[in-house]
């Protein structure tokens, strides 16, 4: 458009009083798409390398410590800029660097959640019927379970010995390793399968992991596959069939993140939900280099089954950090947590277009219009929610646009078609102020996610704007 043109009075009362949603693509700078580009290859490696939350734990770790994080340990004497991390029993991971004003003035926290939908082993899983071999399986999270048929699965996880020896199980993502799958009916054979609703045509209990089929030679008793089995297991990890009550395996979908589409402008992987946002609080904060107000990342666990547990953002083992923090300046914890800022990032619903009548076009979130910012969460009337102020919203507003973050509003679906939440309430709970945010997702909670890579990086610079703020 012709910059001098005189606009007509309609023109210029819409450009500026209406708000107008953009694509992305329309608004980021062209030098941008570069930055997009290697940043999105940082975080398919990271999806590659931690199928788990233990294991998404030991790649950050190993991240931080490149980045110049020292691991914490309690008293230790602490200064501006320094950069720590505490691992939390393996599964959980907070860190830190230490700003220039004293906790007192509160701190700004990124939390995320590593843990995603999968199936794990149960305490007794193993199991012969009619010379197959299986493992018998409880879904964790909220997962679609005709989704998880006929796919590869990877095995990963630990079994932990009664001597407390922990053996590392990871099979599947090893160069010509060996998958695992569960099976379904043929269709020829399906005829009272297809007429049960879909959340019916899969019982969980029939969610079996096929393992073997080759019975032990020169043998007359029972179950010789599952003998055979166990011999594999015990030459490989020096394991018994009682060992695996104290182990904790997890089958995984067998996929590598990948490009989507002939333009490569989406990532499909598993486990977006929620280390794309768990990558962006991680990532951005190894770039911050003295922030004002300390700046700390939480890569929390147990958020799909309801932040309980000790791994959970319900758990005290991070108020137990922050207050060791805070005594480290004498400052109460309860001073710092009141002037605190948490950015909740966990994924929202992308709109699609496929499913359209569940979203409500005015409020969804789309793929490529940046980090989905949400003032509420919940379900029915926003039952769950934590439900952020105007002056937090605005806040944020603030920060994002100074900063040049593409970002946008998000709400789930329609209203009373279903809802969700995450750790926003926890963090809320301790009396701080919290706002949702993350990256829009499609089939979310399905075997292979797909998200938009310029909402990926945005969420990445999003995070690193309110660290820095
Ligand atoms: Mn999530
Ligand atoms: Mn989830």
């Amino acid at each position: 458009m012709d910059e001098n043109k005189e606009l007509t009075r309609g023109e210029r009362l819409r450009k500026d009083l209406a708000y107008e949603r953009k694509n992305g693509y329309d608004r980021v700078e062209p030098e941008e798409l570069e930055a997009v580009e290697a940043y999105c290859t940082g975080y398919k490696q990271f999806l590659d390398a931690g199928k788990t939350e233990r294991e998404c734990v030991d790649r950050a770790v190993a991240l931080a410590q490149g980045a110049g994080f020292r691991a914490y340990e309690r008293g230790m004497e602490l200064k501006p800029g320094d950069k720590i991390y505490k691992v939390n029993r393996g599964k959980a991971l907070m860190l830190a660097v230490l700003g220039q004003e004293k906790l007192d003035q509160g701190v700004c926290i990124g939390a995320a959640h590593i843990d995603s939908p999968r199936l794990d082993l149960k305490q007794n899983p193993l199991y012969e019927s009619d010379e197959l071999g299986f493992f018998k399986t409880h879904y964790y999270g909220g997962i679609r379970k005709y989704q998880w048929v006929t796919i590869p699965l990877e095995l990963h996880g630990v079994i932990v010995l009664k001597s407390g020896q922990s053996i590392r199980v990871s099979v599947g993502n090893g160069e010509g390793d060996p998958l695992f799958t569960i099976d379904d009916l043929l269709p020829h054979l399906a005829t009272d399968q297809s007429k049960k609703p879909l959340h019916e045509a899969i019982p969980g209990e029939s969610l079996n992991i096929l393992i073997g089929s080759r019975p032990l030679r020169n043998d007359e008793g029972k179950d010789r596959v599952k003998i055979a089995i166990l011999e594999l297991l015990n030459r490989k990890y020096g394991m018994t069939e009682e060992d695996f009550i104290s182990a904790e395996l997890c089958a995984v979908p067998a996929f590598s993140a990948r490009d989507v589409g002939f333009d490569r402008s989406l990532i499909g992987a598993y486990g977006h939900d929620d280390r794309v946002c768990a990558y962006a609080s991680l990532a951005a904060l190894l770039q911050v280099q003295n922030p004002r107000r300390t700046a700390i990342c939480m890569l929390a666990d147990k958020e799909e089954i309801g932040s309980e547990g000790v791994s959970g953002m319900q758990s005290a083992a991070f108020d137990a950090f922050l207050a060791d923090l805070c005594a480290s300046q004498n400052v109460p914890l309860r001073a710092c947590y009141e002037k605190s800022f948490c950015l909740s990032a966990d994924v929202t619903a992308a709109y699609d277009p496929n499913f359209a009548e569940v979203y409500e076009k005015r409020n969804s979130a789309f793929v490529n219009y940046g980090m989905g910012m949400c003032k509420y969460t919940g379900s029915r009337g926003k039952s769950g929610a934590s439900d952020a102020s105007a002056e937090v919203v605005a806040y944020a507003r603030r920060v994002l646009d100074a900063a040049g973050v593409i970002w946008q509003m998000a709400e789930l679906g329609k209203v009373d078609q279903g809802g969700g939440g995450t750790v926003a309430a926890f963090m809320a709970r301790r009396n701080i102020d919290t706002l949702d945010a993350g990256v829009p997702v499609l089939s979310m909670h399905s075997p292979f996610e797909t998200v938009g890579k310029l909402d990926c990086y945005m969420t990445f610079k999003g995070m690193k704007a309110m660290y820095e703020a």
